[in-house]
């Protein structure tokens, strides 16, 4: 029977305790679960690890009839099941991994009333046939899992979550519980709208995770520096590396093993059994680091990862905060490290000018990418500017980098001048577009064979900035790129001047920027 709303409260820590072995809830669980127990909808924004699976699962065991949870996430739906089986939850799934027979029993044992949980894909769940089973048995609730990647423009996007809006046109009297750790205003309300919740009742969660530590620098050797964090401070631990292509998983894996590190690749391009064996190792061993692209990490959940290491830049701040949110599950001390030049942001111009889409589908990737390339320009506390971009509020937390050693900011509006005119003269006198590298060397007065080749030593601004290093003047660039004050252009990253440069060339706009840190020493290993 359905329980009454004084009975669900203590069902609720009953089951917490008894089945799962907890002893008190966590921030809004409790309130989450008696509001879903008495058929509420309910739309929850927690950040990763912040124990968003007993919210449907515990209304689940407590109601009648089975939960059926909604995923994205078909590798991991044996793994969620085994691990719910052993504590003494009756659970199954139906995915396109299973024969007709394994189907078959689930969809009995469902009929039978002998589920507690049903995992669905969710491209599953869009079928007829599968519609026409939940009809003929008794569904508890809808859990709508990773419920972002219902957002057009996010990362995760999956046009099969677009058809969960009809839930509730099917099914009117079933509550639905819509879960994710991404919550950015904008994804926040893209959900509301896309799965018709704006009449459930919303738990916002606080976003901060104030054991991790989080550190951006600049990038000049990305190889060396990730050897120098693992040896200096995560010795023996278990991390992720995050790098964005499948290549350089590759190769960085590689290079780890080599130094004697325990390192092992994860990405979409490998067969999917030595990609199940890494994930185990990395699950069940001690201190394995796992160098993967984005395909890893959704649903992964290790407590003790204590170091997550981006070597590119991610596209997006809801990106990155779930991917660095990976580390320190358990609450004890744990650093979010992402290596940033350059090189990076040219890339990912190039990347977005290049993509498929229309106009309005690349303005959005340009929005996440500025946001977060002003997560990483800014010298205020990072912790701040992420739960700014959550819309939460925060004070300095003294454990980012910036706090620990404030950033210095200089003023680069003669340094930016320089640097622009010398793209303008180059466009406007000789009908040229080059690199950063060679306008760097035109800046700082060096006589290459390409400078002479080009004649650009005659230049009037040929030398006029032998003042700054070339690590310097790759910082400005990155950050006039950043500001939207430069762009690159075509296959070999040329800088062009946007409509902003003018403001700055005409004086009418002074460029404050961040210091670039002393560099790790750089020599050895290839570059990246
Ligand atoms: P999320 O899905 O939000 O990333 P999970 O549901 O996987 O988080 O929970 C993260 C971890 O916290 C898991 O190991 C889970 O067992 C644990 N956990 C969740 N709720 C509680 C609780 N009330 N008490 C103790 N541990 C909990
Ligand atoms: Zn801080």
């Amino acid at each position: 029977a359905q329980a009454s709303a004084e009975a669900s409260g203590s069902d609720a820590v009953r089951v917490l305790r008894r089945v799962f072995g907890y002893d008190s809830f966590r921030g809004e669980q409790q309130q989450i679960i008696e509001h879903v127990v008495r058929g509420g909808d309910a739309l929850v924004l927690m950040p990763t690890g912040g124990g968003k699976s007993l919210c449907y699962q515990i209304p689940a065991l407590v109601r009648d009839g089975t939960g059926v949870v909604v995923s994205p996430l078909i590798a991991l739906m044996q793994d969620q099941v085994d691990a719910l089986t052993a504590l003494g939850v009756r659970a199954g799934f139906l995915n396109s991994t299973q024969d007709p027979y394994q189907r078959q029993a689930v969809e009995q044992a469902f009929l039978d009333g002998a589920l507690d949980l049903l995992y669905l894909a969710p491209e599953r769940l869009r079928t007829e046939g599968t519609q026409r089973l939940l009809d003929r048995g008794t569904v508890s609730l809808f859990a709508i899992d990773e419920a972002h990647c219902v957002s057009q423009w996010g990362h995760d996007f999956r046009p099969d979550y677009l058809a969960l809006s009809m839930l509730h046109e099917r099914w009117p009297d079933v509550p639905r519980i819509a879960l994710t750790a991404t919550a950015t205003e904008a994804t926040h309300g893209e959900i509301a709208a896309r799965l018709g919740l704006q009449d459930a009742r919303h738990f916002v969660a606080s976003f901060d995770r104030p054991n991790i530590q989080y550190r951006i620098v600049p990038k000049n050797n990305a190889l060396k520096q990730l050897l120098e964090l693992i040896r200096t401070e995560h010795d023996g631990d278990a991390g992720v590396v995050y790098c964005l292509s499948r290549s350089s998983v590759e190769k960085t894996a590689a290079f780890l093993v080599e130094q004697g590190i325990d390192a092992v690749p994860y990405h979409a391009g490998m067969d999917a059994a030595s990609r199940a064996a890494n994930q185990a190792r990395f699950l069940r061993e001690d201190g394995v680091v796992v160098v993967a692209t984005i395909a890893f990490g959704m649903g992964i959940d290790k407590p003790d990862v204590r170091f997550v290491a981006h070597l590119d830049l991610p596209k997006s701040v809801e990106g990155y905060y779930q991917e660095t949110g990976r580390a320190g599950r358990d609450g004890e001390p744990a650093t979010a490290w992402l290596a940033y030049g350059l090189q990076d942001v040219v890339q990912q111009r190039k990347m977005i000018e290049g993509s498929e889409g229309d106009e309005a589908y690349r303005r959005s990737l340009s929005q996440h990418l500025d946001a977060m390339l002003a997560l990483c320009e800014t010298v205020d506390c990072r912790r701040v500017r992420l739960l700014a971009y959550f819309g939460q509020a925060g004070e300095p937390c003294g454990n980012c980098d910036t706090c620990l050693a404030p950033a210095e900011s200089w003023d680069g509006t003669v340094a930016a001048q320089k640097l622009l005119s010398t793209v303008w003269r180059l466009a406007r006198e000789r009908r040229q577009k080059f690199g950063a590298g060679q306008i760097i060397d035109i800046l700082q007065g060096k006589k290459t064979a390409k400078v002479i080749q080009f004649d650009h030593d005659a230049l009037s601004v040929f030398g006029v900035g032998a003042d700054l290093s070339t690590a310097e003047w790759r910082g400005v660039v990155r950050q006039l790129l950043a500001l939207g004050l430069l762009a690159v252009e075509g296959d070999y990253g040329t800088l062009v001047l946007t409509e902003a440069s003018g403001e700055v060339l005409g004086g009418r706009r002074s460029v404050p920027m961040r210091k670039e840190a002393a560099p790790v020493a750089a020599a050895g290993s290839g570059k990246r």
